[in-house]
């Protein structure tokens, strides 16, 4: 790898893949040849409206989404979702069920509570530490929605197969595993993702509705919090986040064109994930912090012997040109995130070198 660069485990922003920072630089002066850069052009321009129908339009294929999602780029990352789909989405005397499965979770929870919202926490991994998925839940029929957080970016956990609410449209906050595998997009109301883990820059968020959910958009909203004034403007009522769509586009354009689709994504994911998980169950020196059933193949959680261990091991892998490894400051311990930028090329050097560091300090 030319330029210095390493290995980098970010847990986002994160890395982005290689061919598109080089395409970004490329053409960062003259964008097309129309000699000025990307970040120069007007959002009312042929070029950028090229640029957003792009990053729709393959959003739409990747997904399988067809024509019944709006598919809309918002500031404010998903922390503005967290109080927007309360806002937009609540019904009416109507509960709003949510499940609690970490940081992210418990923060939608809590933006749903401080709009006096009646809010269900139908289940809750909070008593053993986050480490787990709920099996068991009962969905209220009459639900406006069931929230929930599809991968725990922070405890390293992640929904294997999505929960089932009968009618109630599912509600998901995929920040940290959009486009990292296919699912079936039916049964969601709305799907949304800060875009700075998987698809692109930070600064938008991405939210994909389903049609029928703006109905339920109350008239008396301000303007830039109603989902309805980004669907009728096709994100464009005001200066969208330019550059970071544009980087979503070319994100996107990689995982098609260059990956071949979300069900490759996901085989080279799971392989990647298998490389480090295969370890540390091998090991005594690591260990992993989510159950087994339960493991993310996005963000691998694990613990050395000491903290004293985990900063060196932190430390010593910088020296060898890996980045990012620190656990989320709230948790501490080590955490690689792995998402779809990060190569099976990477997660090698980062298996060889643990391997070496426990032969060293085991
Ligand atoms: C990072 C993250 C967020 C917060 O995203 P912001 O764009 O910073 O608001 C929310 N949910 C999940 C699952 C995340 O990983």
């Amino acid at each position: 790898m030319g330029e210095n660069r390493i290995y980098n485990f970010n847990a986002g922003p994160a890395a982005l893949p290689l061919p598109v920072l080089e395409e970004i630089r490329e053409e960062f002066l003259n964008y097309k040849g129309c000699g000025m850069s990307v970040t120069e052009i007007s959002h009312r321009s042929k070029w950028f409206d090229e640029i957003i129908n792009d990053a729709v339009e393959r959003t739409k294929r990747l997904l399988n989404l067809g024509d019944d999602f709006h598919v809309l780029f918002i500031q404010g990352g998903a922390s503005l979702q967290f109080c927007m789909i309360p806002m937009n989405l609540a019904l009416n005397g109507k509960p709003v069920d949510y499940i609690n499965t970490g940081t992210w979770s418990t923060k939608a929870i809590k933006e749903a509570q401080i709009q006096d919202k009646d809010v269900r926490v139908i289940a809750s991994s909070e008593d053993k530490n986050f480490s787990y998925i709920p099996k068991e839940y009962q969905v209220d029929p009459d639900a406006s929605y069931l929230h929930f957080t599809s991968n725990n970016t922070i405890k390293g956990t992640q929904w294997a197969r999505f929960p089932e609410a009968g009618n109630v449209p599912l509600v998901c906050d995929m920040s940290s595993d959009i486009m990292s595998r296919p699912f079936d997009p039916k049964p969601f109301g709305l799907i949304y993702a800060g875009a700075q883990k998987n698809i692109g820059p930070a600064g938008a968020a991405m939210v994909i509705l389903r049609k029928d959910m703006l109905e339920r958009v109350p008239g008396n909203l301000p303007t830039m919090l109603k989902y309805s004034t980004f669907a009728e403007k096709n994100s464009l009522f005001n200066t969208p986040p330019c550059f970071v769509i544009y980087v979503i586009s070319l994100v996107l354009k990689w995982l098609e064109e260059t990956i071949g689709g979300l069900a490759k994504m996901e085989q080279i994911n799971k392989e990647k994930a298998a490389l480090l998980y295969d370890l540390i169950d091998q090991s005594e020196f690591y260990r992993g912090t989510a159950e087994k059933d339960s493991r993310s193949l996005m963000n691998v959680t694990f613990r050395l012997p000491s903290e004293d261990l985990e900063a060196r091991f932190v430390a010593d892998a910088l020296d060898n040109g890996l980045g990012g490894l620190k656990g989320h400051r709230s948790v501490g311990g080590c955490r690689a995130s792995i998402y779809n930028a990060c190569t099976l090329e990477a997660v090698k050097a980062l298996r060889d070198f643990m391997v070496e560091f426990e032969r060293k300090n085991g």
